[in-house]
């Protein structure tokens, strides 16, 4: 570690658009800043497919991006290390966060930056077929499905996008929807009508049954009539969203019914010098460039802070 006491002015919790574009305006406050990350920093970015709606780029694989985002925030110096925050503990002046190794780190702000994780269908079936037929990245699993029918679960942007890429791969894809109409935008869902995915609307997932050799079938129900049936597939996608990962906000941060934290416009939350920004911050729209920007904002916020903490801190030792 850069700290050789462990003392840092701002620590960034995730590596995601939202932490590194923190760890870009961090460093050119001259914070001294680290990003902590317990997987490859990109987060959910790293493993989306294909990007074409961040400014700048047209068409770019997430992992690209990500991958010249941190180069970017490296270029400034920005400390990076692998490990993982378990637990953020609030203080007066300073705050500490446990990491997964055993090391405290302490800093005046701290932004939680942790982002999402796929979230699950809970039905029967699910987690004990994770890599036997299960899984939630298309681009990562997608390739082992090569000449076999797959069915993707979902409405979303990413649940057509995926479905889209899949058809590069599979010999036949389902699109199962719970509604009758789509979230996916506009273009994405002209894409679809163009493609050859069968879409099944008003329908819920109740099974994924297998055999010796992984999934071989999904249970349906349909959302109206009750009707039951089983569509036989080797593969299921899952992308009906993402679960918070809040777990490591402290107590006392304002958290809405689904998780996700309240934060005010400047992504300070209720305790003071700690910040959330990223798909972890209640917003109207999860996209990239928002959490970009939202890591800007949190960085230029903590560094105001801190400023003003550091200045506390001396007139009150020349008092
Ligand atoms: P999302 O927009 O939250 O959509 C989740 C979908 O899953 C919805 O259609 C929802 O159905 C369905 N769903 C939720 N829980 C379900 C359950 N238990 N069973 C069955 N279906 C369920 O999630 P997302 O597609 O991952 O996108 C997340 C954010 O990233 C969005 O803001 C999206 O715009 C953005 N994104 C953008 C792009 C892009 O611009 N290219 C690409 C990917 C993601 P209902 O519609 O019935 O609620």
């Amino acid at each position: 570690m850069n700290a050789e006491d462990g003392i840092y002015d701002f620590i960034i919790l995730g590596g995601g658009p939202a932490g590194l574009a923190a760890g870009i305006y961090g460093m050119r406050a001259v914070l001294k800043t680290i990003l902590i990350e317990k997987a490859t920093p990109g987060g959910q970015l790293a493993i989306t497919k294909g990007v074409e709606n961040y400014p700048g780029f047209e068409d770019i694989s997430g992992l690209e991006l990500s991958d010249k985002m941190l180069s970017h925030a490296q270029s400034y110096g920005l400390e990076v290390i692998q490990d993982e925050a378990v637990k953020i503990e609030p203080g007066p002046e300073l705050h500490s966060v446990k990491l997964a190794s055993g090391k405290v780190l302490k800093a005046y702000a701290v932004l939680i930056a942790t982002g999402g994780a796929p979230r699950k269908l809970g039905v029967p079936g699910e987690d004990e077929n994770l890599g036997r037929g299960v899984s939630y990245c298309a681009k990562c699993d997608g390739y082992f499905f090569r000449g076999q029918v797959v069915s993707v679960i979902g409405g979303g942007d990413t649940a057509v996008e995926e479905a889209l890429y899949l058809t590069k791969l599979a010999s036949k894809v389902y699109l199962i929807h719970r509604r009758d109409s789509f979230r996916a935008g506009r273009l994405l869902q002209k894409r679809l009508r163009e493609s050859e995915i069968e879409v099944i609307l008003n329908s819920r997932v109740t099974k994924i049954c297998d055999q010796e050799d992984g999934v071989h079938s999904i249970s349906l129900k349909d959302t109206f009539t009750g009707e039951e049936k089983d569509i036989e597939t080797e593969g299921v996608f899952i992308f009906i969203g993402l679960t918070p990962n809040n777990e490591i906000i402290p107590p006392g941060v304002t958290l809405d019914h689904s998780g996700y934290a309240i934060t005010n416009e400047k992504c300070e939350t209720n305790i003071p010098g700690i910040y959330i920004a990223g798909d972890l911050k209640q917003k109207y729209a999860k996209q990239i460039v928002v959490a970009a920007a939202e890591g800007c904002v949190a960085a230029l916020a903590a560094a105001s802070y801190i400023d003003e903490k550091k200045d506390e801190q001396e007139t009150g030792q020349r008092l």
